[in-house]
This record gives structure tokens, sequence and C-alpha cells, in this order.
């Protein structure tokens, strides 16, 4: 793979736009055209990164996006939002809710980027379990997968005729996937609501496409957090004590494997029945990052 971000074209009219090196707010993009227009599904975290989306459309495809599909409301996914200002923008519902009140990361957590001008936009249409763009022979589906997995209002792009999956953040490719905002067990469920889709294509939220291969790694990593949890559970060891004492084994080759202390958190308040603070869990990533900001390439 080139190591600069890139259209792929995966079928005639089809493309992912993939970011190495796919770490820390450096996602992938889906660009589906059809005869209405252009589809894209999600933008990027920064000004610099979308104009470069922009321009790789405006190079290789031609034409105008009519409309953005967010995969769930994470800002990687979501800021580039503002520089579409005519696009319809599609979401599940709670996609909204999440923009309208986004939980704030202190900035010290991360090596600090330039957002530039680059903003989230409120959805234009939103949805609580599926909807059809572009009905006919080659739709474009966007549904919900039934539960919170990693987030409570993630959505997933099917193209059922080039059996062509955008998975948004269900699915991370060579980096640690991020449970913080969701459901361990919920997003186990949507994985089987992915694979049962039987995709040729899956174009991950972070990392290089492939296949229905991808899915399995993200099934083997949750439940090892979740066979974690139960142990630091009976242990009655907290998120942070017990990612330090925890080998990660083959995970801890896994870039961003600090996510290791966010998903503990997430997966003990299940077990617990409790809520998480948000600005502990980045706080306790921070600490077991060597009390280092988290390293972002945005
Ligand atoms: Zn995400």
């Amino acid at each position: 793979m080139n190591d600069r971000p890139a259209l792929q074209q995966l079928t005639e009219d089809v493309w992912a736009y993939v970011q190495p090196d796919g770490g820390w707010m450096i996602n992938n993009m889906g660009l589906i055209a059809r005869p209405d227009g252009l589809t894209s599904v999600d933008v990027t975290s920064t000004e610099r990164r979308t104009r470069d989306y922009l321009d790789a459309i405006e190079a290789t495809v031609g034409g105008r996006v009519q409309r953005l599909v967010l995969t769930h409301a994470h800002p990687d996914h979501c800021n580039g939002a503002s520089l579409l200002p005519e696009a319809e923008i599609i979401a599940h519902r709670s996609v909204a809710e999440e923009l309208r009140a986004p939980h704030a990361v202190a900035p010290q957590i991360f090596t600090p980027f330039d957002q530039g001008s680059a903003e989230h936009r409120l959805p234009t249409i939103v949805f609580d379990e599926s909807v059809t763009i572009a009905p006919g022979d080659r739709p474009i589906e966007v549904q919900h997968p039934g539960t919170i997995a990693h987030t409570s209002g993630d959505a997933y792009v099917w193209l059922p005729a080039e059996r062509v999956l955008f998975t948004g953040d269900l699915v991370f490719n060579g980096g640690t996937p991020f449970a913080l905002s969701g459901s361990l067990r919920g997003w186990l469920r949507a994985l089987d609501r992915l694979a049962a889709l039987d995709p040729v294509t899956v174009v991950p939220g972070h990392g290089p496409v492939g296949g229905p291969e991808l899915l399995e790694p993200v099934r083997v990593y949750l439940s090892f957090v979740l066979e974690a949890a139960a142990d630091a559970d009976t242990r009655g060891l907290g998120p942070l004590e017990a990612a330090r004492g925890l080998d990660l084994g083959p995970f801890a080759e896994w870039p961003e494997r600090e996510r290791i202390v966010g998903n503990l958190h997430r997966a003990l308040a299940e077990l617990r029945g409790t809520t998480v603070d948000m600005p502990t869990a980045w706080q306790d990533m921070y600490e077991y990052n060597g009390r280092a900001p988290l390293d972002c390439h945005a």
C-alpha cells in the first residue's frame, strides 16, 4: 500500500479512500457513484485531509458529493462535513444527539494536530433501523446493526449488487479496536450481522481494504478484552490496574494498544452495571501510555 492517502477503485463506480497509517483520527472513506450523484461514506478529521479527499474525487471521478453518510459520531469521521455545505447528511438518530453534545477530550491527551476550519454538521436525514439510497438494481443500504457496538449510532453501508461493505469503525484492520463509547458484547453481535451479509470486499474504518477475513481479528480481540474484564472483576481491579497487569500477547504488536484501557473501562462498566467516567478513561489511557500524549498524526 502506498503511504499517501489515495482513492482505491473497488468496482466500476465504487471507491475506498484509504488513509495510512489508520491511527488516531486517520480514518477511511468510501465513495459511490450513481446516476444522481456521488455518495460519500464519512469525511475526515482535518480541513487539509478533507480537502485532499475532495481533490482526489475531483481528479479521479469528477462530480459533486450529493450525500454524506456518517457511520458514527466520532470526530475523525465527521469533522470535514463543513467542507460539503450543500450535501445531505444521513446518519443514525443517535449521531445527531451525540454531535449536539459531544464528550470533550482534554487537549493534552493527544499530540497536537491542526484541525483547520473543518467542523461537523448535523445530519439532515436521520434513521432508526435502515435507509436505502438510490433504490433500484444497485441500492445503497445504510443500516444500524440493531445494537450498541462501536458507538450507539453505528451505521454500515452495504452495496448488495457489488457485495461491498463499508463498516465504519465496526472493523479496524491492523490497529486496535476501540470500544470506549460502545458495548463489547453488542459489537460482537454486530460482527455476526456483518458476516451474515457475506461481503466480498470489506472497507474498514481504519486500515487497508480486505475481505470478510477482516472481521475475525476484531472478534478475537473483543473476546480477549471481555475475558480480561471478567478476570479483573473477580480480582476487584480497576481498568488501569487491570491493563497494567495484562499480557496483551499478539495484540501488543497492534498500534494504539493503549486503547486496552478504554476498552476495559467499558467492559468493566458493562459487567458491573455502572457508567464510564469518560475524562478518567482518557486520562488512564494517557497514564498507561507512559504519561505521554497519545500519538496522533492527523
Ligand atoms: Zn470511531
